[in-house]
């Protein structure tokens, strides 16, 4: 026997390198996780008592298409529940479109620094991916229409995009998918559609109604449930058909599935959670961006800072860290080395950030 022979992966799968998640404090430490854009205000109070509700039938399978959670984002969000598909967090529906639309020869072509979950899921399926300059840490619409040539099958597009923060309008949405061919599916990440305040946005709703190569795909995670693990898409009825038959049959758990639903139902926490977040994401940019950082633009639930180099953004990162407060580095991940991403977490932990930079600049 041959040491030499072995079960090999498929092309692509050690191409990858494995997703960094944002770090946490040390276990028992009372350390401030501000790097993973998790909610500051917790779930939704209504949310936690329809997960505890499903305690009591723990032996049961969920309902597999997730019809209860399908019925409250349909009605909260006028869109037919039968174009959406559920996921174990989006993750799982950007994982189940790469594995159903992409394969070995195929290209999908994303911008820079869009969300590094993209090139993974890309070489999982075995195509290739294409990365298109940004201008100011923004999609280039320009340059994304020029990347694309007769092998791409997919344009992957988080907006607002992490770890920038920063947005495309809807009319250049609009344009992007102008110049797309009806074979290539643009896929429209909106994770945090919610916290977005910009008058020129929109989710794409509309967009995926008129169209039947445009996805919008959406998550809980940013909005207090990240634990529980729900997405949520909606796509065209062939997409949706496409996915219904290669998803895991019952891909959405019970307790999360009733605890979604009653979080897209109650508005008036996601209000809540949106006010609290634009307050304090625009308080952090005008305090912070100075001649010494930059603060980007940002629309999501945190904000992207910029330092003099990577040396800066290093120190800032351990004096936080030693003061509790753990931010995210996006050199590793990204090659944005000189960056910071910040998620917008309590009052005082803004406040505690803030200081903590302030005081930086001063002895520096
Ligand atoms: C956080 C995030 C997701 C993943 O969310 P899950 O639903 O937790 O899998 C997807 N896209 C972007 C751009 C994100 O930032």
């Amino acid at each position: 026997m041959s040491d030499d022979i072995r079960p090999v992966p498929q092309p692509g799968i050690l191409d990858i390198a494995a997703y960094l998640p944002g770090k946490s404090g040390a276990a028992g430490s009372n350390a401030v996780k501000l790097s993973a854009n998790e909610s500051p205000l917790g779930a939704s109070p209504k949310a936690i008592e329809a997960f505890q509700s499903a305690a009591a039938q723990l032996e049961i399978y969920p309902e597999g298409s997730s019809k209860i959670l399908r019925t409250a984002l349909s009605e909260v969000h006028g869109v037919d529940a039968d174009r959406i598909v559920c996921g174990n967090g989006s993750d799982d529906l950007l994982h189940l479109i790469a594995q159903c639309y992409l394969g070995e020869g195929d290209e999908a072509v994303m911008n820079r620094y869009g969300f590094s979950v993209y090139p993974i899921i890309t070489r999982a399926a075995g195509a290739r991916i294409v990365l298109v300059d940004e201008i100011n840490y923004t999609a280039d619409v320009d340059a994304l229409l020029a990347a694309v040539t007769a092998k791409t099958k997919i344009v992957w597009l988080a907006n607002p995009n992490n770890p920038t923060g920063t947005y495309v309008s809807d009319a250049e949405v609009r344009r992007l998918h102008a110049g797309l061919r009806p074979d290539i599916l643009l896929v429209i990440d909106n994770a945090y559609a919610e916290y977005v305040t910009a008058e020129d946005y929109d989710v794409g709703q509309k967009l995926v109604a008129e169209a039947n190569n445009v996805v919008m795909v959406r998550t809980f995670s940013k909005m207090g449930l990240a634990a529980a693990r729900i997405g949520w898409l909606v796509g065209s009825p062939e997409l949706v058909d496409v996915l219904n038959r290669v998803r895991g049959p019952f891909n959405v758990n019970l307790p999360g599935q009733l605890a979604a639903a009653a979080a897209t139902r109650d508005t008036e926490f996601t209000a809540r959670l949106q006010a609290h977040n634009a307050q304090w994401r625009d308080w952090i940019a005008q305090e912070l961006d100075s001649n010494h950082m930059h603060v980007v633009p940002s629309q999501g639930n945190f904000v992207m800072v910029l330092f003099p180099d990577a040396e800066h953004a290093r120190l800032a990162f351990d004096t936080l860290a030693e003061r509790g407060l753990i931010v995210r580095e996006i050199g590793p991940s990204y090659g944005i080395e000189a960056g910071l991403r910040i998620s917008i977490g309590s009052e005082q932990a803004m406040r505690g950030v803030v200081g903590i930079l302030k005081a930086l600049v001063e002895i520096s």
